[in-house]
């Protein structure tokens, strides 16, 4: 058995868990992880791309996973893209299906307690290990081993958001449900809407951890 997983929860786990860098919140990285997040998912509703992915993975999710032990090694991703002739198309549906897990889960989390289950599995390594910072508070960092499949990648970003602050999916968190723009909005949530389709206008509200912005977009996905 890995030894990792012998170890007994308390000071044991304190001790496995990974020191941030130093002046690095365990708020920071879940607000990383949430930005991350929506990035990735309110990307694919605008028809993003293979090289738009790429530009996220190097981008928003590798600014984050970088806390992780196992950082993702980009160049052998690429390398085993090449090689394995990953057509555009195919990682278009990759892109497409880990939309729709990372949606069903999120309607869940929405959910009073409907997080507890994902929230266990999270837990038990799957997809976030411990991290705690210099300031003495402990948290949690997503998980990017070489193999993982895309929607567990953004669900390990969900995940850490999650564990750090479940309450703002119970009350705050919406998913459009004409475009499925998702956003923490209370006020979209209400109405089960984005701001553009319940007709007021403004997409996201303005706090910068959970609105996308178009910076972390590649140029050809700018809105206009
Ligand atoms: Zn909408």
């Amino acid at each position: 058995m890995d030894p990792l997983i012998q170890r007994t929860p308390g000071r044991g786990m304190e001790a496995l868990a990974r020191a941030l860098p130093q002046g690095v919140h365990v708020e920071d990285v879940a607000d990383k992880c949430r930005y991350g997040a929506l990035a990735f998912l309110n990307g694919v509703t605008t028809a993003w791309g293979k090289a738009e992915l790429a530009a996220w993975l190097s981008g928003p999710y590798r600014d984050v996973t970088r806390f992780a032990r196992e950082a993702l090694d980009l160049a052998a991703v690429r390398n085993e893209s090449i090689r394995k002739k990953i057509s555009a198309y195919a990682i278009e549906r990759v892109m497409r299906e880990a939309h729709e897990d990372v949606l069903v889960m999120l309607r869940t989390l929405t959910a009073p307690d409907g997080g507890v289950g994902f929230a266990f599995s999270a837990l038990g390594g799957a997809l976030v290990s411990r991290c705690r910072d210099d300031f003495g508070e402990s948290g949690w960092i997503p998980v990017s081993p070489m193999r993982m499949r895309l929607a567990d990648r953004v669900l390990s970003l969900v995940a850490v958001d999650y564990l750090a602050r479940p309450e703002d999916y119970e009350s705050d968190l919406a998913i459009c449900a004409t475009c499925k723009v998702v956003a923490f909005d209370r006020t979209a949530r209400s109405r089960g809407l984005c701001r553009v389709h319940s007709g007021s206008g403004i997409r996201f509200n303005s706090r910068p951890s959970i609105a996308i912005e178009d910076e972390a977009l590649p140029s050809t996905q700018r809105r206009a």
